[in-house]
């Protein structure tokens, strides 16, 4: 399909005027900036720049819905969350299509279309959790019972990788457990999550679930906010870390989703051509834009030119495109700044004796931030794009011939969010797989999360988890009645 420049925009509302939700009402800004398709630079609509004020307004909506809201049955939030799950099912189409608008993701493949199944999906998932009084004690000595309460008002931050999927990991475990919520979408991503929120505002009481868009002022700001409780934030780690700081203030409750440079490492038993699409897209999902991505790929020495000629042969199969077109694959980079890092460290690899397999150079003078699908082969550690989370379309792939030297490797990185082996003999893998520092590992996949499988990082990738009911929990405090 050829695509003539500007065709693909005509459904995108380039004069509309987002407005901020607070208390349930729309809430004009008084000021807005536009939002940039990232495949064609046009503008898809102009974001609220919200005001401490708006706010402080916010968080004061949030506040004053939050005793009747926590004070609703289980039950009734229960089906509140669920009408959430029918809402994003019935505007499934016009989401996927604002969002791949505004994110570049594809519709297709593992797109718009599947993050938007996604958010429904979880939210159902998450509505369906209990939160039972657990009885610790019942005797003739006395009766020990643990209740979990709603923390108060969730203050949540997030990414602009998938922007409509965890804002709903943020905001329906924090409702269904009774807290109300203010949230501020990434700058880059802010249209959908604008109006998810207005979706949900059509179900649940006014005040529970109020937006407030702005720059990462306003995120600065909410961290520190003494009207709110908890913190959820998915994004960098070295935000994760200021957030952690203005929140020690008021000693806000935290879930800190944060960065990742995931090792997958491959055993000399498997058969390269098998395995090759799964490494591809465990690495390219989203276009390398996703937190747990495999970064690093080690493979053992006497597979590693098969398993790169085979990852070169999946490569080589990927459609790059705007997203919009049905035959894409995937889209560009999010934003110039990504795709700048992403050039920048392939450059450094390039330099530094990293062999390009595929990719490695960026069209010249086309409109958007498309990079290229790039293997780079022959490098180690003590190089940028293998010590460093890339958070693009490029892989280094790493030569290794001892498998415990590879696992110290492996876990020599600050981050730890996930990891994945890749071996013939499942058993062996698992029991490898034990012995990453991270907080989910993968045999023979990488990347693969689901709604009953608590999802969070170790060292600097994060505090907490969420997903299930130990996500949920994380959305509650501890009372204990003694009696
Ligand atoms: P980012 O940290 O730059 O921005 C995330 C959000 O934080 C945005 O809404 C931004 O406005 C806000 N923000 C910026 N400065 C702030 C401050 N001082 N105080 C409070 N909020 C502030 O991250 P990003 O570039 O949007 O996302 C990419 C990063 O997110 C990658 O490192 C990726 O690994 C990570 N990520 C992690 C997960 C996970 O679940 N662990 C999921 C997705 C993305």
């Amino acid at each position: 399909m050829t695509l003539e420049p500007g065709s693909l925009g005509a459904r995108a509302d380039a004069a509309k005027r987002y407005a901020n939700l607070i208390g349930g009402r729309p809430t004009p800004a008084g000021r807005h900036l536009p939002v940039a398709n990232p495949a064609t630079g046009e503008i898809v609509g102009h974001m609220p720049i919200g005001t401490a004020d708006d706010l402080d307004a916010a968080v004061a909506a949030a506040r004053a819905a939050f005793p009747a809201w926590s004070a609703t049955p289980s039950e009734t939030r229960k089906q509140a969350c669920l009408a959430i799950a029918a809402a994003l099912k019935d505007h499934a189409e016009e989401l996927a299509h604002l969002l791949t608008l505004e994110q570049g993701k594809p519709l297709n493949g593992l797109g718009s279309r599947w993050e938007i199944g996604g958010a429904q999906a979880w939210t159902a998932a998450t509505a369906a959790l209990d939160i039972p009084v657990k009885v610790l004690q019942d005797d003739n000595q006395g009766r020990v019972e643990l209740h979990r309460k709603a923390i108060g008002v969730v203050g949540s931050i997030t990414p602009w990788n998938f922007p409509v999927l965890i804002a709903c990991w943020h905001i329906v475990p924090a409702v269904r457990a009774g807290n109300t919520v203010v949230i501020k979408p990434s700058p880059h991503t802010p249209l959908a999550t604008i109006r998810l929120v207005e979706l949900i505002n059509a179900v649940l009481p006014p005040g529970v679930v109020n937006i407030v868009a702005g720059d990462d002022a306003l995120g600065a700001a909410m961290s520190a906010h003494p009207g709110i409780d908890k913190m959820v934030f998915t994004g960098s780690s070295a935000t994760g870390r200021k957030i952690m700081g203005a929140a020690a203030q008021t000693l806000k409750r935290l879930t800190l989703e944060l960065g990742g440079n995931d090792a997958g490492i491959v055993l000399p038993d498997v058969d390269p051509k098998q395995i090759a699409e799964g490494l591809f897209w465990g690495a390219f999902v989203n276009n390398g834009q996703t937190c747990a991505a495999l970064k690093r790929l080690y493979v053992h020495d006497s597979i590693y030119d098969a398993v790169c000629a085979e990852l070169v042969r999946v490569a080589a199969t990927v459609s790059v495109g705007n997203g919009l077109d049905e035959s894409s694959a995937l889209g560009p980079i999010q934003n110039a700044m990504q795709f700048n890092r992403v050039r920048e460290l392939v450059e450094d690899a390039k330099a530094r004796g990293g062999r390009v397999l595929i990719g490695g150079t960026p069209p010249e003078g086309a409109p958007g931030h498309f990079y290229p699908v790039t293997l780079v082969a022959d490098v180690d550690h003590g190089i940028r794009l293998v010590d460093e989370e890339q958070f693009g379309p490029a892989l280094p792939i790493i030569r290794y011939s001892d498998v415990e030297a590879v696992i110290a490797k492996a876990n020599d990185n600050a981050n730890g969010l996930g990891g994945s082996i890749w071996s013939a003999d499942t058993a062996k893998a698992r029991a490898l797989a034990l012995r990453l520092d991270c907080g989910i590992a993968w045999v023979n996949k990488h990347g693969a999360i689901q709604p009953n499988a608590p999802f969070g990082g170790v060292k600097q990738s994060g505090i907490g988890v969420e997903f299930g009911e130990e996500g949920l929990f994380e959305n509650t405090t501890i009372q204990t009645v003694i009696s």
